[in-house]
């Protein structure tokens, strides 16, 4: 199956991905003439000849070159099912992407790239702060394999990468710049296109600096990496594609080329999704908009609640960044709303922080983010725990710190419960 033949214009009128999330990559006289494409809960696929599975093994192992009319024909779900076939070119949509893979989780989806594109020897570099399971990756697992991961700070310019870059011989083994924007939990924002310019400067005829911008923030609606010259965009599809904390699940998107690549690794980590996550990551994305221009607005009232409310003392939130602040520039070019995560500060410490938390009726205390409830954490002892207290305080993850990640409930629901909690800082 394949979206090859599938329009995405009726005539001249392109459409838009929102219309198209309910019936790209995807005929009902496939199956049945099933609406709704079926879960292909299956491990194996029948062959129609034996002939027929040897030119499939061909193409799919790269023993010969794919012919043009071809396309990769189902073998095993290790290497492909529709249920995540069906899923990939819905994930290109948004972005734009020549192709997409899907994984088991954000971190499946992570760590099979970083294997696919980085060697011993190799430098990584990456911005800081970053998800918390990618900073074990990077500075625990990937030198233990010989590659030398530098960070550098989000929201600090591209002086930043270049002074990180500096050092040594770091530029000429550079590999990647792997970046996560906006940074978790401050927002804090690393210009895309300043980052492809430097791996532009680096790349060499038989070593091309690649740009992976892990875009689940503000992806795949209000950011779009590819277009600001980004080489992969990342997901953790648990946030806000699946948008129903009901399921964790990853994706990589890129051109063609770089994503086959990245697919070859896969099957042999056998770290790609299965047949049912990506059935209900179908059904998510066809309300992925709705959801998330519900909770974008949300956010803008709850946000602005917080930073008139006496006993906040910061707001970190896109919408409210002043023009003097270097991030607005990059805001400007680079974002195409503040999306719904909102981090502040309460005056006070840790204990003000906990009772305020501790005191919410509505808004559930968890990590996580993205869903269609509102969840709120305390950064410092919860998601970034293992951040040094130093490496912590100079993220400006402070023990008054708390995360929210804004749903689609009624706002002035959300913004009374925050009223009541906040009684007790
Ligand atoms: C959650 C998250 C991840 C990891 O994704 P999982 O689906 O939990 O494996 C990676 N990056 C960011 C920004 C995240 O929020």
């Amino acid at each position: 199956m394949s979206d090859k033949h599938d329009k995405k214009a009726i005539g001249d009128h392109r459409l838009s991905p929102e219309s198209l999330m309910m019936s790209y990559g995807y005929r009902p006289e496939w199956s049945e003439g099933a609406v709704k494409p079926p879960i292909f809960q299956t491990s194996t696929f029948a062959f129609r000849t034996a002939e027929e599975g040897k030119a499939f093994f061909e193409v799919a192992y790269g023993l010969r070159e794919k012919r043009n009319d071809e396309t990769l024909g189902l073998i095993y779900s290790r290497l492909n099912n529709p249920s995540l076939e069906i899923l990939e070119d819905r994930l290109t949509l948004w972005d734009g992407a020549e192709a997409a893979a899907a994984f088991e989780s954000g971190m499946a989806s992570i760590a099979t790239t970083a294997f696919t594109f980085l060697r011993p020897g190799q430098v990584l570099a990456f911005s800081e702060p970053v998800y918390g399971g990618t900073e074990y990756l990077f500075h625990t697992i990937l030198p233990e394999f010989g590659i030398e991961t530098v960070p550098f700070p989000a929201g600090a310019g591209r002086e930043a990468l270049d002074a990180a870059l500096a050092e040594g011989d770091r530029a000429e083994r550079l590999a990647m710049i792997y970046v996560e924007t906006p940074a978790n939990p401050t927002n804090r924002l690393v210009d895309i296109g300043a980052c492809a310019a430097v791996a532009r400067e680096h790349s060499t005829d038989d070593r091309r600096v690649l740009v992976a911008v892990d875009n689940t923030f503000l992806g795949p609606l209000w950011q779009h990496p590819l277009a600001h010259g980004a080489d992969l965009v990342l997901y953790s599809l648990t946030k806000f594609v699946g948008g129903h904390s009901d399921l964790i699940a990853g994706a990589v998107l890129g051109s063609e080329e770089l994503v086959t690549r990245v697919k070859a690794t896969r099957t042999f980590f056998g770290s790609m999704a299965g047949p049912w996550t990506g059935w209900l990551l179908l059904r998510s994305l066809e309300t992925l908009k709705l959801r998330m221009t519900s909770q974008m607005k949300n956010a803008r009232y709850v946000a602005d609640f917080l930073a008139e409310h006496p006993k906040v003392d910061t707001v970190h939130y896109l919408g409210h960044l002043s023009e003097d602040d270097p991030d607005h520039e990059v805001y400007r070019r680079q974002c195409l709303s503040p999306g719904s995560m909102i981090s502040f500060e309460v005056r006070g410490g840790e204990a003000e922080a906990f009772r305020v938390l501790n005191a919410l009726k509505l808004i559930k205390l968890a990590v996580s983010l993205g869903g269609t409830e509102s969840l709120a954490e305390h950064p410092a002892s919860m998601t970034h725990s293992d951040v040094p207290p130093p490496a912590q305080e100079r993220m400006g993850i402070t023990p008054a710190l708390i995360r929210l990640s804004v749903g689609v409930e009624n706002p002035q629901d959300l913004i009374a419960d925050l009223t009541q909690a906040l009684e007790f800082a």
